[in-house]
Order: C-alpha cells, then structure tokens, then sequence
C-alpha cells in the first residue's frame, strides 16, 4: 500500500509510454516487500527532471532513450565503468547528490552466464549502438574472443578498436565457428518482426544464440536457431537482469531472479502483443 513512508522510482526517457520497465521494477518491489512504487516519466527538460529528483526525493531512476549519455556530464558522480561505456542507465540519488551505473552490461553477461561460460568463447556481436557497446564490454570483462559486424562498418570499426576486438563483414564469416552469437541490432523488432538480422548458416546446433531484441520476445532469428537446435537467449532475460541490478544498487538487496523472471514472463508476453 502506498502511504508516507513510500519510496518513489522510475524510468526517464522519451518515449516512455511503452517501457516494460514498470510492470518489472513494480512486481521485484512487491515480492521484496519493499515499500516503494516505480512510474515512467517522458521527459522533454532532462536539466529540470535532474533538479526534481533532487529537490523532490526521488530515491532513484532507470534512464533510458535518449538520455543515456547526455546525462553524464549533470550527474555529480558516474561509476568508472558507465564513464568508459559512454552510458548511464541508472541514477541513484545519494542524498542530493546523483550518482550514475550502468547495469545493461552485467544484464547481458549474466543472462549469457546462465547458459554458458563466457571466458575464452568465440563470440559474434551483432550491431555497434548502444547496447552493442554496453554488451561488448561485458565481453571483454569476461574475456571472450569477440567478432563485431554492424550495417555501418565505420562504427563497428571504431567500437571493435575501442574494445580491442575485430570487425568484420557478415558475409565473409559464413565459414567461421562461434559458440555465442548476439543480436544487438533494431533488426527483428516489431513492426519488422519478420526479418533476422543473420543468415541460416550460421545456426549451428548447440551455438548459444541471444537476442536482446524483446518486441516480440521470439524473434524470427530465435525461431530459426531453434528449429536448428542452437540454444537460445530472448530480450527479456537481459532486461529482467539489468532492472535487478539496479534495484540491488539503489537498495543494496538483490531480488529472486528466477521467481521474478516466471512471474512476468506471461504477463509481459500480454503486454508485448498489446493484449493488456
Ligand atoms: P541503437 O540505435 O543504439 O543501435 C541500433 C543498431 O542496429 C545499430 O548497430 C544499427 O546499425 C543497427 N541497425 C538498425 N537498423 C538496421 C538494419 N535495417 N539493418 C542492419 N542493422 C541495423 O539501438 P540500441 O543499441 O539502443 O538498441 C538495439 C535493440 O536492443 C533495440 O531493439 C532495443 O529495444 C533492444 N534493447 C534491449 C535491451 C534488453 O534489455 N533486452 C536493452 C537495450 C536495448 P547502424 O550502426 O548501421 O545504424
């Protein structure tokens, strides 16, 4: 029950109207117990909602689209790890003063973890945003021998030179082995779900396949690789893991992942197909 003693949350972004993020930070609070409530923001003065988290109290919020790293030079503190990211993803506010994470790269690595051992993998890394960078990081912490292929070959160069990776054109990889193969483009969302941002050759049985495309949760590309019996990682796993992280920083405790992950995964299904 929300009462005097409720702590206040959110996401700010723009859009925000479509962020799964509510329904997921809302049920971790209820199962935790914890008294607090999460709303979404769509925000057009990013200076001014800054000032209002301070001045109002807000203890702490997701950030997401556009804002991930124009906020960085108005928070007064930003762990090391988001500043070489280039993103923040979560402020906590510490007493007036805003502290930035970034927990989308620790999402993606422990959504991989529970399927395999990233050290030393062979890993194909589709895309060179956003998230490709957050992902790529996670990977190189992790020590996994990473290829990056992107549409545009000047970004993957510079985020596989960054990372200390290499890039390459897809089509000239179709003879290579990978045991992990990462969508982190747009490719497969909705309304473009019947596009796969890969060719069928390289779903190789028992390949670890993720895509953190989660608009539809099955994409055409974890269709195909299952039907080739490569196993497969959906959008929500990395999103579920990332928005826990960000309750373990602002609350110091971390919520049962796999309770939370079975809870929602139906409801947010519904919610993906505008059946809410
Ligand atoms: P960005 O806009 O930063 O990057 C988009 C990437 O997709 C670029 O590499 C871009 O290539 C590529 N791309 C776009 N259109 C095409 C196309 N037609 N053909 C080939 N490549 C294309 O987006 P984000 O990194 O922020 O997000 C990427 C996806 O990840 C989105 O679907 C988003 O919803 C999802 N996401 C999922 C999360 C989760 O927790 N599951 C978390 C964050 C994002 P180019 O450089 O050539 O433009």
């Amino acid at each position: 029950m929300i009462d005097a003693q409720t702590l206040l949350y959110g996401v700010i972004g723009n859009p925000v109207k479509h962020s799964l993020s509510p329904i997921i930070h809302n049920a971790a609070f209820e199962r935790m117990g914890f008294n607090a409530a999460y709303l979404a923001f769509e925000v057009n003065d990013l200076i001014g909602t800054l000032n209002g988290i301070r001045g109002l109290g807000i203890s702490g919020v997701s950030v997401t689209i556009p804002f991930k790293t124009q906020v960085i030079p108005l928070l007064d503190q930003v762990e090391d790890i988001a500043r070489k990211i280039q993103a923040v993803n979560t402020i906590k506010n510490e007493e007036g003063r805003l502290v930035g994470y970034n927990t989308d790269w620790c999402g993606a690595v422990e959504a991989l973890e529970e399927k395999v051992d990233l050290k030393g993998k062979k890993v194909l890394l589709l895309g060179a945003g956003g998230s490709a960078r957050a992902i790529g990081f996670g990977l190189k912490e992790k020590g996994s021998q990473v290829i990056i292929s992107n549409r545009s070959s000047d970004k993957a160069n510079e985020l596989a030179k960054n990372l200390g990776f290499v890039c390459k054109p897809l089509l000239s990889m179709s003879e290579l082995e990978f045991d992990v193969i990462i969508n982190a483009t747009t490719v497969g969302m909705s309304p473009h779900h019947a596009e796969s941002p890969l060719p069928k050759i390289f779903l190789k049985e028992g390949v670890v396949v993720m895509d953190i495309v989660y608009q539809p949760l099955k994409t055409k590309l974890l269709q195909e690789a299952e039907e080739r019996g490569c196993r497969t990682i959906d959008g929500l796993e990395m999103l579920v893991h990332q928005g826990m992280a960000q309750i373990e920083i602002w609350t110091g405790r971390r919520p049962d992942i796999g309770q939370i992950k079975e809870g929602l995964r139906s409801v947010l299904d519904k919610e993906i197909r505008g059946e809410r």
